[in-house]
């Protein structure tokens, strides 16, 4: 088993860690404040006595639950859809040390699902809401929240908990994460030390569609190993939307894409605002009269603003399901009971209900996770942009908005970057420059920084002829 010396290595350092505790708190007199008599009945029937599903190495005990109660320190990311369900069933499951960022406010249209909200706290960070409420609901917890972006910790931060889960809706944020817990881990001759490794629990919904994975950084497939499944937006061939349309989306997209541009319905200037009203209702009234011609039925006002805007709707349902198969696998791993799983689960129920587990595979030369030195093959003569098309659209590496710099007779040069208006101004002629103009030689190393890692790759250069 794979994960078998990460699961020894945690138990190992949740026992010293509860030992010492245990010695602290005789000299201090005893536990806490709010508990009562058999607060914890239905934890402790699956820590203090084996079950068929209990793991090889597992020994019933006491200590694992002192160690959930005291000790454990789990991080949820996210206080949104997602996050509610995570911060109260991880709460609930007897976490009582839990740090919560979000760096969003709450909105009207959150109330629905986000249900640690209340019309009062409209326009309040989410995670200080989100916290209080557990703080005050669940006696013993404790919930520190952080109004911010991920971005803005550095590894000390992160290093501190035990256990990380994620309730994103954004790729970039899961990919920094990732990158991130992937940059605080230890190698000794090429062997990755287990204790320097903090479990992400990450999970993820669509409408009716979620998933939940475990990922052990630098032992099971991360996040960037498994990057084509996360195909690019949802878009329909152009020929389908230009002559043959079937679906009311189809019609949508035909006058977002074609007749806006054409008709420029509200000036030469102004482009398609998804937040505008009066822009709907254009495309609104349009899509209707192509989806007349054609037959076909359903677009609807509501369609319409979907489709321009890209609105996935959330299914608080889908939010239930996920968080606990997440918050399920924080207690499996923090209590060392059961075996976590291994290491994606689907879950699909836009028609019945269909679920499945499987074990995505570690890249060998995953661009994140592999420590190998990443090959970029050019030819001298190609041009930067094309450097840059690469690090873009290539499916395994999906980058934003790459920065890239190279060291040129001893100097570091920015050959291009976007972030910066002066600075992408400055270095734009570059783009249209060969590989050979810049000055770049074969076996050169590019260093490559973007938003979905926290750390910048290397890239070797090779030239083919
Ligand atoms: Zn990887």
């Amino acid at each position: 088993m794979i994960e078998r010396c990460f699961i020894l290595s945690f138990r190992e350092k949740k026992t010293r860690r509860v030992v010492a505790l245990t010695e602290k708190m005789v000299v201090e007199g005893g536990a806490g404040d709010g508990e009562w008599e058999g607060r914890w009945n239905h934890i402790q029937k699956f820590l203090e006595r084996p079950g068929p599903f209990t793991h090889p190495d597992f020994e019933a005990s006491s200590e694992s639950l002192q160690f959930m109660l005291e000790t454990c320190k789990v991080l949820i990311i996210g206080a949104g859809g997602l996050g509610c369900e995570l911060l109260k069933d991880v709460a609930l499951s007897g976490f009582h040390n839990i740090h919560v960022v979000d760096m969003d406010t709450i909105d009207l249209s959150n109330l629905n699902r986000q249900f640690l909200f209340r019309l009062k706290d409209v326009g309040q960070p989410k995670a200080e809401v989100a916290a209080d409420f557990i703080n005050t609901r669940i006696p013993g917890c404790c919930v520190v929240p952080h109004f911010k972006k991920i971005q803005d910790f550095d590894e000390t931060f992160y290093r501190q908990f035990h256990i990380i889960v994620c309730g994103l809706d954004s790729v970039i944020a899961r990919r920094w994460m990732n990158g991130m817990l992937l940059s605080l881990l230890v190698y000794e001759d090429g062997v990755v030390d287990p204790s320097s490794i903090i479990p992400l629990i990450d999970g993820g919904t669509e409408g009716f569609k979620g998933n939940a994975r475990v990922i052990l950084p630098g032992i099971t497939a991360c996040i960037d190993c498994t990057l084509e499944l996360y195909p690019p937006q949802i878009n329909f061939p152009m020929c389908t939307i230009a002559s043959m349309p079937r679906l009311p989306e189809h019609c949508v997209e035909y006058v977002r894409m074609l007749l806006w541009p054409k008709d420029k319905p509200f000036g030469d200037t102004v482009g398609l605002d998804g937040d505008d009203p009066e822009h709907i209702k254009w495309v609104y009234q349009r899509s209707l009269e192509r989806a007349a011609e054609f037959s076909i039925t359903g677009v609807t006002y509501r369609l319409t603003q979907g489709v321009v805007k890209r609105i996935i709707p959330a299914v608080a349902s889908t939010n239930a399901v996920i968080a606990a198969a997440c918050a399920t696998e924080v207690f499996k791993i923090a209590s060392s009971a059961y075996a976590p799983l291994n290491n994606y689960m689907v879950f699909n129920d836009v028609d019945g209900l269909y679920t499945y587990t499987f074990e995505a595979e570690r890249k060998d030369n995953c661009s994140a996770c592999s420590q190998v030195p990443l090959d970029m093959r050019f030819s001298s003569s190609s041009t930067l942009q094309e450097v840059l098309d690469y690090l873009t659209e290539s499916s395994y590496l999906q980058m934003k908005s790459p920065a890239i710099t190279a060291s040129v007779e001893g100097k570091n040069k920015t050959l291009y970057l976007q972030t910066v208006a002066s600075i992408e101004q400055r270095t734009r002629p570059n783009l249209s420059k060969t590989l050979k103009e810049l000055g770049l030689a074969d076996g050169q190393e590019l260093a490559v920084a973007d938003v979905t890692t926290p750390q910048t790759m290397l890239f070797r250069l090779s030239f083919t002829s």
